[in-house]
């Protein structure tokens, strides 16, 4: 594992390159949200420089997590497909003046150091582009349509009752 764990200053500086792949059950944040262990999740570092001069990550995180749909309660498959940029900062005052100085929403400054583990920062992605609900866009049982499956509202029992 020593190789995703790098100084992650000397990799910007070096214009390094780093990708793999790691299974989901290697990643035990992400596999605790995931509804089976199965799937992996492939990524990439390159190393480089922001315009402005700071070091800079480039990373690419894509593959598929299973989730269990929150309206019809199956498996569903969510990809992951993302590309991030990440600029380095040595503590947590200079990330907060690089942040100011960047004024990027599309950035994230983090704090590295000589080990800046890299598989971290792939799993720290994938969980943030898991859905807090996941939902299939269409229910293998036909989706939201799917309401006469469902038992009368007490509503409408009393209406026929009326009847
Ligand atoms: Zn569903």
């Amino acid at each position: 594992m020593s190789q995703t764990i790098v100084d992650g200053f000397a990799f910007c500086r070096h214009g390094e390159q780093r990708e793999g792949s790691t299974a989901v059950a290697a990643l035990p944040r992400l596999a605790a949200e995931a509804s089976s262990q199965q799937g992996e999740v492939r990524w990439s570092f390159q190393g480089g420089r922001h315009p402005k001069g700071y070091p800079q990550l480039s990373m690419v995180v894509t593959g598929e997590v299973s989730l269990v749909c929150q309206r019809c309660l199956l498996p569903m498959l969510h990809s992951i497909d993302t590309q991030t940029k990440l600029v380095l900062a040595h503590d947590e005052p200079e990330a907060d003046a690089t942040e100011q100085a960047l004024d990027d929403d599309t950035i994230d400054v983090i704090v590295s150091g000589t080990a800046l583990d890299l598989l971290q920062l792939v799993e720290d992605e994938a969980l943030l582009s898991v859905p807090l609900s996941p939902r299939h866009p269409v229910c293998p049982d036909g989706g939201p349509a799917a309401a006469p499956d469902k038992p009368d509202s007490p509503f409408a029992v009393l209406q026929k009752l009326k009847k």
